[in-house]
């Protein structure tokens, strides 16, 4: 049997005025995903517990059928596993955000989604002025990158399990007084934040962007720590292989780390002007070496947060016709397969952040009965007694285990 995941991030939202009271499932034209609910079963469920953080991180686990109650530590180990960077067992990874701070109000959690190769530069300034034994910066991809904070003989790591710190994209346009680290370490992470915003006040990246009318890199956002994550592998759970498809570090780390290969694809930048068409195309491609193939795309999330429907409504559009539909189409000469389109979590336009809502999913294929719903949208899946409250129980449901 194949399987096919596609994961819109993001992509369930709320009814929106300006779309005649439409959610963007319902406002979209997405033919292919129409034809699977239609051939399939319409579901709900919940990925992500309110006793996590409503993020990618904990919802794609849930997704890939990994409880992240249990296996959950942090956003950042994931994204420096994808990224190479080692950690010890008692070593600590640290996101760092590239972000806009204006008189104290968070005006962008992405530098204005500044490019690798200026956060690059930025990272490598940062790395050379107050990088040592302990603290590491590594560049990631546009803003999201990583701290490594070694744990080493002498100079313990100051963080603990309860060390809270804030995800920046959830203060967009707010003031960031009384969102500082808290707790263990949080006296250390301030003062490394205190020191990067020194160094790049005047860093000729920034200097550049200004003069270019775009907003400066002003801070380097600390948050999202954690240590490594022990998982057993997909294989090992579910007895199949599996490839990833994604733009981002957080999924190609998780995928890393369950065993997966993940597949590069030219031209996927995690924006709406990513390769649509490239993934699908590869996603393709990887369905006659692996058992379960899974695409990622983060456009959908983007465009919530930038609480812009039209441009939402354009990347789902896009997923629909040049991954979906190719996809639907080639899985179906392997004779037994199953088809999957679910978002991680909702990131409503309104609220351009994440909530830990339920998402409405699809799912067709082999051995899987209609079941007379026939539409892809929040209020069709609502009425589905197909409902999975803990998300990490589909990934069974869909194997067929
Ligand atoms: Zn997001």
């Amino acid at each position: 049997m194949k399987y096919v995941m596609i994961l819109p991030d993001g992509c369930a939202d709320e009814k929106i005025p300006a779309l005649g009271n439409k959610t963007i499932f319902e406002a979209a034209k997405i033919p292919n995903m129409t034809e699977i609910a239609k051939q399939g079963i319409v579901g709900w469920s919940n990925n992500t517990p309110m006793s996590l953080p409503a993020g990618s991180d904990p919802a794609t686990m849930s997704l890939l059928g990994y409880d992240p109650q249990i296996y959950y530590t942090g956003r950042a180990p994931l994204e420096a596993t994808a990224m190479n960077v080692e950690l010890g067992p008692k070593d600590w990874a640290v996101r760092c955000n590239l972000v806009t701070i204006e008189n104290g109000k968070m005006i962008s959690f992405n530098a204005a989604q500044i490019s690798s190769e200026e956060g690059a530069a930025l990272l490598a300034t940062a790395q050379e002025k107050l990088g040592n034994d302990v603290i590491s910066f590594f560049p990631g991809v546009s803003y999201r990158n990583v701290v490594r904070w070694k744990d080493l003989p002498g100079s313990p790591a100051p963080f603990s399990a309860g060390t809270r710190t804030y995800a920046p994209h959830d203060y967009i346009g707010k003031s960031i007084y009384g969102v500082h680290p808290a707790g263990a370490g949080s006296v250390e992470l301030d003062a490394l934040m205190a020191e990067v915003h020194k160094i790049f006040a005047d860093h000729p990246v920034n200097k550049k962007r200004i003069a270019d009318g775009k907003l400066p890199a002003t801070d380097a956002w600390l948050w999202g720590q954690g240590l490594k994550p022990a998982f057993p592998t997909f294989k090992e759970r579910f007895g199949k292989t599996g490839a990833m498809i994604t733009a981002v570090d957080l999924l190609r780390g998780l995928a890393i780390l369950l065993g997966w290969d993940c597949i590069h694809v030219d031209g996927a930048t995690g924006f709406y002007t990513t390769n649509f068409k490239g993934k699908g195309e590869a996603a393709v491609a990887a369905l006659e070496k692996y058992d379960v193939v899974c695409v990622h795309v983060e456009a959908t999330d983007e465009a919530g947060h930038d609480g812009e429907p039209d441009t939402k409504i354009y990347s789902l559009e896009q997923i629909d016709q040049h991954i979906v539909g190719p996809l639907f189409e080639a899985v179906k000469k392997y004779g037994e397969y199953r088809i999957l389109v679910t978002p991680d979590h909702p990131t409503p336009c309104r609220l351009k952040t994440h909530t830990h809502d339920n998402v409405p999913w699809i799912m067709a294929g082999t051995g899987l009965e209609p079941n007379g719903i026939g539409v892809y949208s929040e209020d069709a899946a609502a009425r589905s007694e197909v409902f999975f409250p803990n998300g990490a129980d589909m990934m069974p449901f869909f194997i067929g285990k």
